[in-house]
This record gives C-alpha cells, sequence and structure tokens, in this order.
C-alpha cells in the first residue's frame, strides 16, 4: 500500500510501526503466544485490526529468532454485497500465503433466527466452527485472531454488567474441546494507534455491517463511555487494562478462586510462627 513521502508522516509511521511491533512482540512473548515451527493462521476480516495483525505479525517474523510460518484465511460467510475480489488482490499482491474458506452461514442464520432477534450469537457460533475444522484441514497449530486491547476491556465491562462474571477476552485461549489454540497478539495494543496505522497503510477496508446485524449496541455504549473516561481521565484506560492483570483472589468474593473458610486455620498458623519466631530469636 501506498504511505506518505513526507518525511514528518514517515517518521511518525515508523514509530507507530516500532510501537505496535513492540507491543505484540510483548504479549507474543508473555503468554508463549507462538513457539519453533508453529503454524499461524491468521484470521482476516477485512476490517483494520485483522490487517494490522497480519502486517505486525510479518514484520516480526522477518526478525523472529525462531522459525514459524503464517497463512491468512477469510472466511466469506456470503453476506450479501461482500465484496469478493478485495482480499485476494491484497493478499496476492502482497505475496502471503492464503486461504478463502466460503461457508454460508448467513443463509443459515437467516433461516434459524426469527425476525429481529439478534443474529450475532449463532453467526459467530457458526464462524468458529468454520474456522476451527478450516485449522485442522491445513494442519495449522494455533489460530490468531485480531482483537486489541480495547476488545478485551469492553469484553470485561460487557461480562460484568450484562453477564454477571468478572471476566474479559484472555490473549490466549484453549477451546472447549481442547483441540485448539487460539492468541490474540494484538492484546497489548491500543485500537486508535490500529486504526492509525490502518489508515496510514491504506489498507482496503471490508465494512462490517453487511449482514444488516444491529446487535452490538450494548458493545458500542461500552466503547463510548471507555473512550469518555480516557478522555476525562487520560490514562484511565491503560490502568483497567493493568488492573485485569493483577487480580487479587482474597479481596473478591468468589470461593472457588480463595479460600475464606480457611482463614481461621491460617491465622492459627500464623499466631504459632509469631510465638515460635519470637521464642527462638527473642
Ligand atoms: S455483526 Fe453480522 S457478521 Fe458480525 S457477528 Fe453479527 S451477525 Fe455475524
Amino acid at each position: 500500500m501506498e504511505l506518505s513521502t513526507k518525511p514528518k508522516e514517515k517518521i511518525e509511521f515508523n514509530k507507530l510501526q516500532k510501537k505496535l511491533r513492540r507491543l505484540t512482540g510483548q504479549a507474543i512473548a508473555d503468554f508463549n503466544m507462538i513457539e519453533e515451527g508453529d503454524k499461524i493462521m491468521v484470521c482476516l476480516s477485512g476490517g483494520k485490526d485483522s490487517y494490522t495483525m497480519l502486517e505486525i505479525l510479518r514484520n516480526l517474523q522477518a526478525s523472529a529468532p525462531i522459525n514459524f510460518s503464517l497463512v491468512a484465511v477469510n472466511l466469506d460467510q456470503k453476506q450479501p454485497g461482500f465484496p469478493e475480489h478485495i482480499l485476494p488482490n491484497y493478499l496476492e499482491a502482497e505475496g502471503v500465503d492464503f486461504h478463502i474458506l466460503e461457508r454460508d452461514t448467513y443463509s443459515i442464520v437467516k433461516e434459524l433466527v426469527p425476525e429481529g432477534k439478534t443474529t450475532c450469537g449463532l453467526c459467530s457460533r457458526l464462524r468458529r466452527g468454520s474456522l476451527y475444522g478450516f485449522a485442522d484441514q491445513i494442519g495449522a497449530t494455533k489460530i490468531a485472531l485480531g482483537h486489541h486491547r480495547d476488545d478485551i476491556l469492553e469484553t470485561l465491562f460487557l461480562n460484568m454488567f450484562f453477564g454477571g462474571k468478572l471476566k474479559a477476552m484472555p490473549p490466549k485461549l484453549l477451546s472447549d474441546d481442547g483441540k485448539h489454540m487460539v492468541i490474540r497478539p494484538l492484546a497489548y495494543c491500543k485500537e486508535k494507534d490500529i486504526e492509525k496505522f490502518s489508515k496510514m497503510k491504506e489498507y482496503p477496508i471490508i465494512p462490517c455491517n453487511l449482514c444488516g446485524s444491529q446487535e452490538n449496541l450494548q458493545r458500542q455504549v461500552i466503547k463510548d463511555m471507555l473512550q469518555k473516561w480516557d478522555l476525562e481521565y487520560p490514562g484511565r484506560t491503560d490502568t483497567l487494562f493493568t488492573s485485569i492483570q493483577n487480580v487479587v483472589p482474597s479481596h473478591l468474593a468468589d470461593t472457588s478462586l480463595f479460600s475464606f473458610t480457611e482463614l481461621e486455620k491460617k491465622k492459627t498458623n500464623l499466631i504459632v510462627l509469631t510465638l515460635f519466631l519470637y521464642r527462638t530469636y527473642l
């Protein structure tokens, strides 16, 4: 893609690319996302996040001390108006190994979900099933998704507000059947940086509203809330993200994570230990 040749913009682009590379490399290292010999299936939707993820992973691959391969996969869900030529043209021009997987999940969703009801739940399940199945077919050892730091935070609040759970979106996840390892290499990257990078790279973005679904309204409300907070209190979303990396089970109220009933025993043990130390050393 064409990049500006103006020196100031070039410097800004290089700085941003370096930042995204650093944060992605950090997340990969922290969560042991990529290992020697891995074949990473990079899921490409045609949105800014997945284009950026592919670019940064290719970038890191070139200088990584280990060998791993990347294969881009786009799932064409047969939504009306899906511009089928965009991704193949882009990937061919970039010299990326890729597959376009065609599954008409759109018709299934339309048939099964009553008019007016939200379609995203079923659509996502079908998409996940198709991608997991295809990963097996091509022998991919990891499945990379383009979710970023802000997606993770939004999911945290969605789960708290609507699901009654303190749970976000993990940077690395083993599927329920134990067969697939999902990684999110952009877990530490901010959406606004990805957006800026994507604009500078002039990626051929495919709109994500082709299905006509309105569902993600709740997510949009949370997104607006977080952006407003970050404007009013700069750095708040950074702190929020740090908080999910510093969980203190003894200061929450989940009895399966922390044994509150054992506290009495702990108290007695501490008294005994203190007495022992006191008698021994004083
Ligand atoms: S917005 Fe459309 S394509 Fe995306 S998950 Fe929902 S139904 Fe599927």
